[in-house]
């Protein structure tokens, strides 16, 4: 993909700060509802999709809450509470309509192109856990969002949804799994690459990769001057903008500090890397077929749950484990070991420490992490994997999350697992922070980026917003009807099961 730098205007309606999925979905939106308005994104490295909305940087879960436990939390009361997972799956519903309207327009040629039907499963081992999973199921199986779901503790029927997760599996141990057809695999790369090529064809749009955004400033009348460095010894540029999107991923934090924001005050972040086991062997790649997902270690963060993913990616299959965490200082893959110290702050080093104070467990978590061994490894692969060989697994670093930490009154700081939009100075600027359920909802979470920063002229986009979006603004969880006829068009248009 080439930049196009040729344009002389320095100001722009809209400017998009990072090549991710995240600014990608909110551009292709704002083109959308307002073909007119002139849009700079700028994204520091040579390519758009090389951080987290990469394949291989992410594990590609169309993430609807078919198979992750840490969405059903079991109550003190023996009741699974389903209410998290429901507003998961309201979310994906609305990544899937935004994505039919995509490949109904032509936009998107094919819905393989950057998305997959893979069934999503969870699978547990013991007692306890095989009674949760039963609750879990119990609770959501006759739910609109979630119809389709089996559940099984018969070996056989195991062995028929997860070969390889069964063969060679030893003996003795009670085993429970339940399985979704309508799972999904997601190249959110490769949706990036096609949304930003989209916008490249409309006139107002400029491409600004290799260059980097250093600082913000409010400019009066709500408008913001944008500084940037082309990146491989270039020039510095400054530049206005009535609207910034910080969809800078991990960079989003310091740069939300920069614009200076009250909203941004006690902000901190803290950075959790992943890894993967990725397979080499195609005889193994071939065995499998599901995203498989267990249950989270003591102390683990939430999104470290182990999962065996079936992975398609430029219409080759894979197959992932992991991830496993690991603790770096940089904020982005391609980031500097400086990223956290640099946004340790006055007014966020007291969350901070509150933070660091009340999460042991994960601290101790992290530190097994960092020191385990490549047998450590692959023991816990075999959990899922029993027969797998290290000659057929490479281990392979993916993308980088800054969590969100925030202050706390009663607890001075507390850390989330979850993305949080920031927006300020009269709806001028949003950022997108954290990254969990992450790239699967880019489309709703960018909605609320446009309800919150346009408000105004949301009822003049209402129409063109249903057209690609028609339950926009109903809660599936609660209309019976509108769910099953989004599920059943989107299932069509983008070519899924269940
Ligand atoms: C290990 C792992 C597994 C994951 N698995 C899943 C999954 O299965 N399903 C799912 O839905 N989500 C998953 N996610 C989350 C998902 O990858 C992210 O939520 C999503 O990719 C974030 O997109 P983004 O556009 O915000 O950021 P990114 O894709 O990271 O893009 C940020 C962009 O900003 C640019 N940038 C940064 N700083 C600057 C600057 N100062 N100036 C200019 N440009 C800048 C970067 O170069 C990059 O282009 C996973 C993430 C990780 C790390």
């Amino acid at each position: 993909m080439t930049s196009n730098p040729s344009s002389s205007a320095s100001t722009y309606d809209v400017v998009l700060i990072g090549g991710g999925i995240m600014s990608a979905t909110l551009g292709a939106l704002l083109r959308q509802l307002e073909p007119n308005l002139s849009i700079a994104l700028f994204g520091r490295l040579d390519d758009v999709a090389l951080e987290s909305s990469n394949a291989w940087n992410n594990a590609g879960t169309g993430h609807s809450a078919l198979c992750e436990l840490n969405y059903t939390p079991l109550r003190p009361d023996g009741n699974v509470d389903i209410s998290k997972a429901v507003a998961v799956n309201e979310a994906f519903q609305i990544s899937r309509q935004f994505w039919s309207y995509l490949v109904e327009t032509g936009q998107i040629a094919s819905p393989r192109d950057f998305l997959n039907p893979i069934a999503h499963m969870s699978f547990v081992w013991g007692p306890e856990n095989v009674d949760f999973l039963r609750r879990r199921h119990a609770a959501l199986q006759d739910h609109p969002l979630f119809e389709g779901m089996s559940f099984s503790t018969d070996e056989a029927q195991l062995a028929q949804w997860m070969p390889l997760v069964m063969q060679d599996r030893a003996p003795g141990q009670p085993l429970a799994a339940t399985w979704h057809p309508a799972g999904t695999d997601v190249n959110f790369g490769a949706l990036t690459r096609r949304l930003i090529q989209l916008l490249q064809g409309k006139p107002g749009f400029e491409l600004n990769l290799a260059h980097e955004v250093e600082d913000l400033k409010p400019a009066g009348n709500n408008e913001w001057d944008v500084s940037v460095r082309a990146m491989h010894g270039g020039a510095e540029r400054k530049v206005r903008a009535k609207f910034v999107f910080i969809g800078a991923g991990g960079g989003a934090l310091p740069l939300l500090q920069k614009s200076g924001i009250p909203e941004a005050h006690g902000i901190g972040g803290f950075p959790v890397s992943g890894q993967f086991l990725r397979c080499t062997n195609p005889d193994v790649v071939a065995r499998h077929h599901a995203k498989v997902y267990g249950k989270a270690s003591v102390g683990a963060p939430p999104m470290s749950v182990p999962h065996l993913d079936t992975r398609v990616i430029d219409g080759q299959r894979g197959l992932l484990f992991g991830p496993y965490a690991g603790f770096s200082t940089k904020f982005l893959k391609s980031g500097s070991w400086l990223d956290l110290p640099r946004s340790i702050r006055m007014d966020n080093i007291g969350a901070m420490m509150a933070v660091a104070r009340d999460n042991m467990a994960l601290t101790k978590y992290l530190i097994q992490q960092v020191l385990q061994s490549n047998e450590d490894r692959m023991k816990a692969l075999r959990d899922f994997v029993p027969t797998a060989r290290k000659e057929d697994w490479e281990l392979i670093t993916a993308g980088q999350r800054v969590q969100v930490i925030k202050k706390d009154a009663t607890r001075g700081g507390v850390l989330q697992f979850g993305t949080e939009v920031v927006t300020g100075a009269g709806g001028s600027v949003a950022a997108l922070l954290g990254a969990s359920p992450g790239a699967s909802t880019a489309a709703p979470i960018m909605l609320t980026v446009l309800q919150r920063c346009f408000a105004s002229r949301m009822p003049q986009w209402d129409a063109r917003l249903r057209e690609s979006v028609p339950s926009f603004g109903t809660r599936l969880g609660q209309d019976a009807q509108m769910c099953a006829q989004v599920r059943e068009r989107t299932r069509k248009v983008l070519q899924l099961q269940g």
